[in-house]
């Protein structure tokens, strides 16, 4: 689906991305991790959009191919921003919005969904994670559990091919954590594609098809779930994973 080669991105002196190449396979689920300000945020935000690298290029299946190096087309960029849809660490819903106005939102006002066809669809996917009946409520009448399920659903409500998770459970209650994760897990198992960032390792153990580990703006090591937590290759992996186990 889609394919990454060679991305770096530097803010001033600090080089955060150093060469990053990373494929994601339609349906697969790729769990970032690594410690904190090792660029994983950042690699996300490059494969929506969000960040452009200073080097390197994306190509999507059947999409946008860009290269950094050169001159970036506008129509690229916005295609390579329709391409996935974020899920951020604080849920990022309008304040001011109903739930059911939060998820509407995206599809009416970018897609140019008519409005009837918009709402059906987001009840339906309210239904779907539990939600429903809290479609006409205000984002702080919410948990933040059930905001961060709504984040997810308005997500969805784009209907990207690619699903990217920052860190969309570490602003939540320990007791929050599990619902969202199951939402999560769910969307996998139907085959959504998503890459995860996550310090939740029991959910990469249940949910990825593949874990890397990033340090220092490198990916350091790349395997499977069962390798990457039994038997980690690089001394940096096992620091890491003996700290956060
Ligand atoms: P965390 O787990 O803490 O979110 P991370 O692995 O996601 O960390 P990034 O958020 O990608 O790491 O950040 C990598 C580094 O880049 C950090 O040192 C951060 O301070 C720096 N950084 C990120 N965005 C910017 C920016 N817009 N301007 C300057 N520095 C930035």
């Amino acid at each position: 689906l889609l394919q990454a080669r060679g991305l770096s991105k530097s803010f001033g002196d600090l080089e955060v991305l150093h060469s990053i190449d990373l494929t994601v396979r339609r349906g697969e689920v790729v769990v970032l991790i690594g410690p904190s300000g090792s660029g994983k945020t950042t690699v996300l935000r490059s494969l929506n959009g969000l960040e452009i690298p200073d080097g390197g290029q994306i190509e999507f299946a059947g999409g946008p191919s860009l290269d950094f190096g050169g001159r970036l087309r506008k129509q690229d960029r916005l295609a390579l921003r329709d391409r996935s849809a974020m899920v951020f660490q604080q849920h990022n819903l309008f304040p001011h919005k109903t739930v059911l106005q939060n998820v509407i939102e995206g599809p009416v006002q970018v897609h140019k969904v008519p409005r009837a066809q918009a709402i059906a669809e987001a009840e339906a996917l309210l239904s779907r994670v539990g939600l429903l009946d809290k479609r006409d409520v205000y984002p702080f009448q919410l948990s933040g559990g059930q905001q961060q399920r709504v984040g997810i659903v308005r997500a969805l409500a784009l209907k990207p091919s690619l699903l990217l998770f920052d860190e969309p459970t570490s602003a939540l209650d320990p007791e929050l954590v599990g619902d969202v994760l199951t939402v999560i897990k769910e969307l996998a198992d139907e085959g959504w594609t998503m890459v995860v960032v996550t310090h939740e390792l029991s959910f990469a153990r249940a949910a990825a098809d593949e874990v890397l580990f990033m340090d220092g703006g490198v990916i350091v090591e790349r395997s499977s779930p069962q390798e990457m937590f039994t038997n980690p290759r690089h001394r940096r992996t096992r620091q890491f994973l003996d700290r956060i186990l």
